[in-house]
């Protein structure tokens, strides 16, 4: 049960009240989803009117997620804001945070989409993480590659998701792979230098990564250039390299946090990628207690100093000496959470309804060993998916998040097992899924991965 700090707990939000949700991807679906049942009514803001969150809202505001106007115009009626993905720019929802409450509050998402200022805060507070180095041109990056050591990955600081911008650097590569780990990742980059203290710069896809923070110099659009000054001296033409964490497996802790300062955390999952994409996710992790315990604590720790009022994620890597490494957060519910859904009394997205609503967080305690499967579209290769079949596995159920176009890699739904053991669960949804996609068997060998601490390395970027 969570830990009930003395309650400074806002005025609950009562049934029948109205919650935004920013964003209207699976996410935002399963949120409005728990928070109808609990007789809430939702409203989503998405850029695109037929998301799979509109099957579910009683409204979508359909806007541009950089515009501040449109997301402030959405406030009308609503109790509370929060969202269901990172890759909105915290600054247009600045305005909005001062018209209703947005939780968790954009001061999060500030920090948290940006690997630069997430490691920042990690380092300040003293969470470890994997050795890294912020670059903003090629000389640097020669420099952190010297400095840092070989293997490593270098990412691009904001709007990666899925392992998309990242390169890996192996440990033999040379200053040629280094140049071409640089051009891939730093060619939305038209303009990268310092001029007077200030950064001239412009993202691809009119990312603008201009923020706006308080006593920092307005962002004006000159020339097509915009100069940005940001807090503590980030720059945001800004890559970032990491040292490649040897790491025996992943994990990742999804936690709520309420306005009162109750924490409620899910028991970690243990979390395999195919192809960058997270893949199956199971628990119980199959780690030692020792470590559960570190993941949970830290994953609680950091809710607490990011002040977070809603549910997050916290990635880790566990090294095979048993140390617990940050690898990122995520201020949402998370796709390894996905299995609470079945498995908890409370469901992450339930916790996110009772969490930024103000009202009690609800029991994480878990009903059975379970393990979750990704369906992507490329399970629809083979035509429209054998549900029954998949349905037929014991203790297997079905989630789809309601998209029409089943392209490869994206993500259309999931399946959950519970069984006796997570071994077990984790065969059965590998083999729901083997049955759903018409996998012959040659396609699924190999596909299931083991439960023990050793055999659920796939990743790599
Ligand atoms: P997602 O959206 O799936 O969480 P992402 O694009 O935000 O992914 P990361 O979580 O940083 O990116 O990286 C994706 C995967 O790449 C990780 O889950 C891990 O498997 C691998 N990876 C990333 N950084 C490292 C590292 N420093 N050492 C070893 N593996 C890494
Ligand atoms: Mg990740």
């Amino acid at each position: 049960m969570p830990a009930v700090i003395p309650s400074v707990m806002l005025t609950a939000i009562p049934s029948g009240g109205t919650l935004g949700v920013i964003g209207g991807g699976q996410l935002g679906a399963l949120f409005a989803m728990a928070a109808k049942r609990m007789g809430y009514r939702v409203e989503a803001f998405s850029d695109v009117a037929d998301c799979p969150a509109a099957h579910h809202c009683d409204r979508v505001h359909v806007g541009s997620f950089d515009d501040p106007d449109a997301l402030t115009a959405m406030a009308d009626g609503l109790d509370v804001v929060t969202f269901e993905f990172e890759n909105v720019s915290a600054e247009p929802l600045r305005p909005l945070a001062g018209v209703v409450p947005v939780r968790p509050a954009p001061e999060v998402l500030f920090t948290t989409q940006n690997r630069g200022r997430e490691k920042a805060f990690l380092v300040r507070e003293g969470f470890p993480c994997a050795p890294h180095r912020l670059v903003r041109s090629r000389e640097e990056l020669h420099a952190a590659a010297a400095a840092l050591g070989l293997p490593a990955v270098l990412k691009t600081a904001a709007f990666g998701y899925d392992g998309k911008g990242q390169r890996k650097l192996d440990a033999t590569a040379g200053p040629h792979e280094i140049d071409a780990a640089w051009n891939d990742l730093a060619s939305g980059f038209k303009e990268c230098v310092l001029e007077n203290g200030v950064e001239p710069c412009v993202l691809e896809n009119g990312f603008k990564e201009c923020v706006l923070e308080n006593g920092v110099e307005p962002c004006v659009l000159e020339n097509g250039v915009e100069p940005c000054v940001l807090e503590s001296g980030f720059k945001e033409c800004v890559l970032i390299l990491e040292r490649w964490i040897d790491f025996e497996c992943e994990i990742s802790v999804v936690a709520a946090r309420g306005s009162d300062g109750a924490t409620a955390v899910f028991a970690p999952t243990r979390n395999h990628h195919r192809h960058h994409i997270l893949d199956i996710s199971s628990t119980p992790a199959g780690l030692p207690e020792s470590v559960i315990k570190k993941a949970c604590d830290m994953a609680a720790a950091i809710l607490a100093k990011l002040a977070v009022v809603g549910v997050a994620c916290v990635e880790f890597f566990v090294t095979r000496d048993g140390r617990v490494l940050v690898n990122e957060i995520a201020p949402r519910p998370h796709n390894s959470g996905h299995l609470t859904i079945h498995a908890c009394e409370t469901s992450q997205f339930e916790q996110q309804v009772r969490a930024v609503c103000g009202l009690p967080l609800g029991s994480t305690r878990q009903l059975a060993p379970a393990a979750m499967a990704n369906l992507l579209g490329d399970c629809w290769v083979n035509g429209e998916p054998d549900w029954a079949a998949a349905l037929a596995v014991p203790g297997v159920s079905l989630v789809l998040y309601g998209k029409r176009e089943p392209r490869p890699g994206r993500k259309m739904g999931h399946l959950t097992a519970l069984a006796e053991s997570v071994e077990e669960a984790i065969a059965n949804v590998t083999r729901a899924r083997s049955l759903a996609c018409r996998e012959k068997d040659s396609d699924a060998a190999g596909a299931a991965p083991s439960a023990d601490a050793t055999g659920l390395r796939d990743a790599g970027t």
